[in-house]
């Protein structure tokens, strides 16, 4: 299948914005449209998991980049919640896991979007990232060949 990944993205922030009141402001420093092959319905879950984590973890608004370098498509999910301590950063990929489980509780959810998202990436050749700073905020990276 051959996905139009720009429009792909503005359609998920659209769908996002409609549903929420929250500031989620999306950014393409790239052309209007950049074709990959892959699911489509697979990367839309993929930008709608990092997303909705970034507006569950967090209370500011979100944004969400989009930018084409070295032939990788790159999606940044950017927001400036609580962050991730360094030491949980490679376990939140992992099925199941959740940060702190009793302050992620209020916050619902069963510990398996990353790690769907993470796999579907790898599916379609790519890579997922985070960067995060505890009391700054978390940036999802994800990198797909064109
Ligand atoms: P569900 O997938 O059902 O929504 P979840 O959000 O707990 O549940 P994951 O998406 O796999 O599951 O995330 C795993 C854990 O990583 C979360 O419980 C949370 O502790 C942490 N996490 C994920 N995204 C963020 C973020 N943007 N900021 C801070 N912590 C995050």
């Amino acid at each position: 299948e051959q996905v139009d990944i720009v429009a792909l993205i503005e359609e998920t922030v659209t769908t996002f914005q409609r549903a929420y009141t929250r500031e989620i402001i999306f950014t393409n420093h790239a052309v209007d449209a950049v074709i990959l092959s892959g699911n489509r319905d697979q990367l839309e879950q993929v930008i709608y998991i990092l997303i909705d984590n970034a507006l569950k973890y967090s209370e500011e608004r979100v944004e969400v980049d989009f930018d084409v370098w070295d032939k990788l498509a790159i999606i940044k999910v950017r927001d400036y919640g609580a962050g991730i301590p360094e030491s949980e950063q490679a376990r939140i990929f992992d099925r199941f896991y959740r940060v702190d489980k009793a302050r992620s509780r209020d916050t619902g959810g069963t510990g398996l979007g990353l790690s769907i998202a993470k796999a579907i990436v790898k599916e379609h050749q790519g890579e997922l990232t985070v960067q995060s700073t505890v009391g700054e905020g978390s940036t999802f990276t994800v990198k797909f060949p064109i």
